[in-house]
Order: C-alpha cells, then structure tokens, then sequence
C-alpha cells in the first residue's frame, strides 16, 4: 500500500450523550467519555479524524428495517421517561438521540461510499443497535444502526454488504431484519448460553437468505485465541468466499475480559486481531471501505483499550489474524464450539 493515510471518518454527536437513565445504568454516556479518549490518543499519535455532521434518519430510512407501528410508538414516547422492557430505558431526549445515531450510521455509508479507496469509518453511537428488532426495541437498543445502515448501502446500490458483529451478545435484531436476505451476510460471534438467548449455529438464515446468517456460539471463557481461531477458521474464510462489496462491523467491546456483563476472556489485542481481519476482507473485496458502530461495552477501561487497538488495526496494515495469534491451544470444548458452528455452515462455505 502507498504511505499515504487513508481517511478516516468520525461519526459523534453531543445528542448522543442526553440518552441516560435516571438511575444506574451500565449503558450510559460515561462510555462516550471512554472512546472519545480512545479516539484523541488516536489522532494524536497518527493525525485527525474527519468528523461528519449525523443527521437525523428520516421515518422512510428507518422504515427499511423497522415497521411504521414501532416508529409511532418511539414518537409516542418522545419527552418522556419510559421504558421498552426491563433493560431498556427512554429518557425524554432517547428518541432524538436514536434518530441522531441512525442518521450518523447512514452518515458513514454515505461517507465510504463516496470517498476514495481505502476509506474507512468508526460510528461513535449511542443508544446502541444490534439488538432492536423490525418491531420492537430491546437490550439497551431502539434503532437498529447496523441494520440500517446495511440498507442504506442497498438502497444506494450496493450488491452484497457483510456485517460482522463481535458485541458478546447476539446480534438477534440484526439476524432477523435480513434473515431472508441474501444481500447482507450476517456473521455474529456471540457468547453462548446468554442473553438474548437467541443465535444457534443452526439459524442460518430462511429462503432466499439461507445461508446467509452465520453464527458463531462460543462457550463463556473464550479468549483472544478462541476468537482467533473462529475468525481464521470460519469467519474470513467465509467472508472471502461472499466477497462483500461494503464491510461492516457491530463493534461492541463487552467480550473484554474486564466487561462486568458478560464472561468472555477477550483482550485489547483480541480486538486488534479481529479488526485486522475485517481490514484484510475491505481491502480485498470492498475497495478497502470499512465502517464499524459502536454497540455494547460496559468496563470503560476495557472500551478505550479496545478501541484504540481497534482503530489502530483499522488505520494500519491488514494483517491475517493467524499471523499475530499466539495460538493457544484451545480446550475441548473450545474446539467441539468452532466445529459445530462450522458443521452447520459447511452445507453453504467451504470451511
Ligand atoms: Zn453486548
């Protein structure tokens, strides 16, 4: 590649701060503080950002994913203090807030896909996405950002867009506003047994999209090996194979070891190690166009950490995950995990 930095852009937005709850709550803008320090130390060591001014999603871009009734019931809850269900809070400037984090999300596509080749992104939202469904939000997300910005990109013409969603949780809103579409590769790398319990190795998608949603369980304890290994084994392999023309990514960073949510045994490195292989994937199919949200990430040390090896990987050279792993050697259970998410994907990808 030539020395020349490649741009990088910057979704954030004040807004996004005014979406707390009136008690304790683990998703709370204190997060935001942590990845805009991510982000300084960042430009600091390899020169700025370009920031984008979000916009507000229309009722007819969030309509692509969510159904009118949801829509109107969020209206409804505008200026108020209310909640989905028992994890998911509205504060009365949520509402604004979720619009503001869509519009960044399609911000950003409208960004790569205008930009030069190479051009990569980081969508700093908030609330988070992945797991509000077409007709209801849940798991600390109203609008499904991902989603939306997949189909965002289809709307403006690309063929096959691939999303990758390393947030410990499964990306269950995500899986299911595409899981009859073949035109978003969906692949979720998610503890397992966990919340929202959905994201069986065996749901691969329905119809047309059969095939097209992968996920990838792993057992509690999984560490920067575990994630290595899936990533080598089946992730890129079947990333390769799709050839996506726009590479995504639902970056939660709650599979750190310090998350106080989840189990998972993840380090900085792991995420540099992940962010390395979508970089890889950009760069070989998708005119290096990469954009990555932000979803879930509850320890604010473990968020910074991780995001700034995360964009370090985004900014630097790609490199294979199996050329950086110190390959541990995994368990039993471990390796039974990899090899049952890759025996339900073998009958579509060569893995
Ligand atoms: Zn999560």
């Amino acid at each position: 590649m030539a020395a020349k930095e490649r741009p990088i852009f910057l979704v954030d937005d004040p807004i996004f701060d005014e979406h707390r709850a009136r008690g304790y709550h683990p998703e709370r803008p204190e997060r935001l503080l942590a990845v805009r320090h991510a982000v300084s130390a960042f430009a600091g060591s390899r020169g700025g950002l370009t920031s984008l001014a979000p916009r507000d999603a229309s009722d007819d871009e969030i309509e692509r994913v969510h159904t009118p009734r949801y829509v109107e019931q969020l209206e409804q809850a505008d200026g108020l203090f209310s909640a989905l269900d028992d994890d998911t809070y509205l504060a009365p400037r949520s509402v604004a807030a979720a619009r503001r984090a869509a519009g960044g999300a399609l911000a950003l596509v409208d960004a790569l896909l205008g930009a030069e080749d190479g051009a990569t992104g980081v969508a700093l939202v908030r609330p988070p996405g992945h797991h509000a469904r077409p007709d209801r939000g849940m798991g600390f997300c109203l609008l499904n950002n991902v989603a939306l910005a997949a189909a965002h990109a289809l709307e403006r013409g690309k063929k096959r867009v691939a999303i990758v969603d390393w947030d410990v949780h499964h990306g269950n809103g995500t899986q299911d506003a595409f899981y009859r579409d073949p035109r978003v590769l969906f692949i979720s790398l998610h503890q397992a047994p966990f919340y929202p319990g959905s994201g069986n190795a065996a749901e691969v998608g329905d119809g047309e999209g059969t095939g097209f949603n992968v996920n990838v369980p792993l057992s509690a304890g999984a560490s920067d090996a575990v994630y290595a290994a899936a990533f080598d084994r089946l992730v890129l392999p079947v990333l390769d194979q799709y050839a996506p023309d726009l590479m995504l990514v639902s970056a939660g960073f709650d599979a750190h070891a310090r998350d106080p949510l989840a189990g998972m045994m993840l380090s900085a490195e792991g995420f540099r190690r992940m962010a390395s292989g979508v970089r890889g994937v950009a760069e070989r199919h998708a005119q290096g166009h990469l954009g990555l949200l932000l979803e879930g990430g509850y320890d604010l040390e473990g968020l910074e950490t991780s995001l700034l090896a995360t964009l370090e990987a985004v900014a630097g050279p790609a490199v294979a995950p199996s050329q950086v792993a110190d390959q541990a050697p995994l368990s039993m259970r471990q390796t039974g995990d990899l090899e049952r998410a890759a025996t339900a994907l073998r009958p579509f990808w060569k893995v």
